[in-house]
């Protein structure tokens, strides 16, 4: 199975997260991305049985296994946050996260680092993060915590491969700590991608600093922002500052296969397309 490319997006859970793998099925996935819970607010319901079991049921249905499925944390839990209260909330959401996938059979949980607020040095605010990847692993026995590389909007940190490097030398268990790579985000942050040589050069830094064995999945995006203008907005494939030569050479190198690889590009309707087109350049 590591031999194949697994493409898909990151889908809607309207209804229960049952419903994930039946839509990313109706586009043509080999992988999908979901929220086990809404995104955008602190508390969900536990998960039931009866749901837990129908996820399980649908993904085996249609064929994807844990190793194909990316799960997102929410997007207000900040694990680096200065306050310390504010900081403990943030835990306690994301242990609860993990707790999730853990329940739905799921091996991986994708999350965005943190952010300083201005509040506190970069470095002290990474050594926080890293606690709290370190706190969670103690908290949840099982699930992979994938770090995803930012676009280095405002203050999120993990913008540079040295941020994600310095996490992962400060995460105790290092058999439970990956990287997710987007690249509109990579872009944003000063990492061309634009042409294949580009990207080589580019990937040839990641491996230096980080460790290509520690990509455990790709968000696949094009960007609206320019070279190094460190804002996140997505575009989709061959639109964007970034165009399809990095997609191409994303499809045809082997070091991307037997991983997600998600589509977070902002107009749905082309996902099965965007899909086709990842798959076609896969040799
Ligand atoms: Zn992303
Ligand atoms: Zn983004």
């Amino acid at each position: 199975m590591k031999s194949v490319k697994w493409v898909g997006a990151h889908v809607s859970a309207a209804g229960g997260v049952q419903n994930a793998p039946l839509r990313a099925n109706e586009i043509g996935a080999t992988a999908f991305a979901l929220f086990t819970k809404n995104q955008r607010q602190w508390k969900a319901k536990p998960l039931d049985e009866t749901t837990i079991t129908a996820f399980k049921t649908n993904c085996k249905k249609y064929g994807f296994s844990a190793d194909q499925i990316l799960p997102h944390d929410s997007y207000l839990i900040n694990l680096g946050n200065p306050d310390k209260e504010n900081l403990e909330k943030s835990r306690f959401a994301f242990y609860d996260e993990m707790a999730r996938c853990e329940q739905l059979g799921l091996k991986l949980l994708n999350f965005h680092p943190g952010s300083h607020l201005k509040k506190m040095p970069e470095q002290d605010c990474l050594k926080r993060i890293a606690e709290s990847v370190n706190l969670a692993h103690e908290q949840v026995g099982s699930v992979i915590t994938v770090i995803e590389n930012t676009a280095g909007q405002g203050t999120n940190l993990g913008h540079r491969f040295e941020h994600l490097a310095y996490l992962i030398e400060l995460v105790e268990d290092k058999e439970r700590v990956g990287i997710c790579i987007d690249t509109c985000h990579l872009f944003a942050a000063g990492y061309d991608l634009s042409t294949a040589m580009a990207c080589e050069s580019t990937f040839e830094e990641l491996d230096q600093v980080v460790g290509m064995h520690y990509l455990r999945a790709m968000h696949l995006n094009d960007s609206k922002t320019p070279l190094g203008g460190r804002v996140d907005r997505h575009h989709s494939l061959g639109k964007g500052h970034i165009g399809l030569e990095c997609f191409e050479f994303i499809g045809k190198d082997k070091r991307f296969n037997g991983i997600p690889l998600i589509l977070e590009t902002i107009e749905p309707t082309l996902w099965p397309a965007e899909i086709d087109l990842v798959q076609s350049f896969h040799s």
